[in-house]
């Protein structure tokens, strides 16, 4: 049964940048050619890098671990081909700058095209036969880590803890970010794979309810999903609300204040309201670790932008260089200028295209000057004229300006007064400035910055 659009409880601030999904909503997923070569990062979860397990010269076949940790929060890393280590070096990561990687050259014969599994799964897929625990430990083994961008290890979301009892399950299928159309493609092509992870995470978590919240903007999505659930999982307790199209609704604090009606606190986590939000990718990788033991090796990415000739939605081995990536894709056309790992509001530009692909990577975006914006690409930024409108549209409710204002002057514990870590980096403010002032850019340096003063991260 669909459910109302419950626009009532949509969350306070947001902003609404022009779509264009159009250029890549109707590609369906390809699964690219064998790739040379692959750099698998050792961190690309949020919790503790791992060690590597390999060494310079090992032979490794496709789906082996290759990286691991003792810690509670981490994950480990898995080789998506069979080849020869050729070594454990520093690679170009967007956020840190370099981040080390297992590099492996792929066999140029053992290597066909992994084929996702989609077509495996039926809709009536029963979750009998696996425990919770089970269900945890095939997580924590694949290597599983939210796939809507944050990286958070899956097996510490959905596992039980008396502290703090789940209830809800929430799967987010927003993918609100302009130009990705990743997860609204496996909606429509890997449907019931999608609903297996569902109820895969629902026994794992304990959650009574589950709710899949897509935006409005997808009425495709809303009726496949629907029509699956009402005929596999009717009186289930799986439920699919369309919510409003307005960014950053997949936020995984906007998402909750939207379907549920309440708020995470500020520094806080959904579990301390009894929420447990998953992306829809991720729910995937989640039934194909648990049914058929497959490593997180593989994802589908969004190639996007009108600075790329053929744009579409590929099923890509971790690992792989943006460059072989865009290489396949009939490479950038003569006036691109920015390609961006991600969307255009959250994602990062890179300038080195030997970026790894990561578990977390959901498009690659190359865009034209003209899309880009006169203005904009010139860098013309003015003085604030104190419009106030970064502080209206920040879904975090902070004041996006006094913080980029006391990184701008070196003054991160007067930023950290502001709550600057409570900011998702969702780009609202900058895109609303009429002064052309990168908030948001200021905002994720200050953070960079005071995660090495505490040496979280490396110099
Ligand atoms: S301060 Fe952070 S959360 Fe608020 S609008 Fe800017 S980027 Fe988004
Ligand atoms: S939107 Fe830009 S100009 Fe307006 S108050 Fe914020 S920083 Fe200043």
């Amino acid at each position: 049964m669909v459910i109302e659009t419950r626009g009532k409880f949509t969350f306070r601030g947001g902003s609404h940048p022009p779509g264009r999904k159009n250029l890549t909503r109707d590609s369906q997923i390809q699964t690219i050619g064998a790739c040379k070569q692959v750099a698998v990062m050792l961190s690309q979860h949020i919790g503790a890098v791992c060690e590597p397990i390999v060494k310079k010269n090992d032979q490794v076949k496709a789906g082996q671990k290759i990286g691991d940790c003792d810690a509670f929060v981490s994950s480990p890393v898995h080789s998506p081909v069979s080849g020869k280590v050729k070594e454990i070096s520093l690679q170009s990561h967007a956020v840190l700058g370099r981040s080390p990687a297992v590099i492996i050259d792929a066999d140029s014969e053992n290597n066909p095209p992994k084929q996702p599994l989609f077509s495996r799964f039926t809709e009536d897929f029963s979750d009998e036969s696996f425990s919770a625990e089970q269900i945890c430990g095939a997580v924590r083994q694949a290597g599983i880590v939210g796939m809507g961008g944050a990286g958070f290890p899956t097996r510490v979301k959905i596992e039980p803890n008396p502290r703090l009892p789940k209830e809800t399950l929430i799967i987010n299928a927003c993918e609100c970010e302009p130009y990705i159309t990743c997860d609204y493609r496996i909606m429509l092509e890997w449907t019931p794979q999608i609903i297996a992870g569902i109820k895969l995470a629902r026994k794992a978590s304990g959650c009574s309810k589950v709710f899949v919240g897509i935006e409005d903007n997808k009425p495709s999505a809303i009726k496949v999903m629907n029509a699956a659930l009402e005929t596999y999982a009717n009186g289930d307790d799986i439920e699919v609300v369309p919510v409003k199209t307005k960014y950053p609704q997949g936020g995984e604090r906007q998402l909750i204040e939207t379907v549920l009606n309440k708020n995470v606190p500020t520094g806080g986590i959904p579990p301390m309201i009894g929420v447990v939000v998953l992306n829809v990718a991720t729910a995937a990788a989640i039934a194909e670790a648990v049914v058929f033991e497959k490593p997180l090796t593989h994802r589908v990415v969004t190639v996007t932008g009108e600075g790329i000739n053929k744009t579409g939605n590929y099923y890509v081995p971790i690992g792989t260089s943006v460059n072989e990536l865009i290489e396949f894709c009939g490479e950038m056309t003569d006036d691109a200028v920015k390609v961006i790992l991600g969307g255009p509001m959250m994602g990062i530009a890179i300038a080195d295209l030997t970026t790894p692909i990561q578990k977390t990577t959901g498009a690659i975006t190359v865009l034209t000057r003209k899309e880009i914006g006169r203005a904009k690409f010139a860098g013309r930024q003015t003085a604030c004229i104190r419009c106030g409108r970064c502080i209206e549209v920040c879904p975090e409710h902070l004041n996006p300006t006094r913080i980029a204002h006391a990184v701008k002057n070196d003054l991160l514990d007067l930023a950290q007064k502001y709550y600057m870590t409570a900011c998702m980096e969702c780009g609202c403010c900058s895109y609303v400035c009429p002064a052309n002032i990168e908030i948001a850019g200021y905002i994720k340096t200050g953070k960079v910055l005071l995660a090495r003063a505490k040496k979280k991260i490396p110099d």
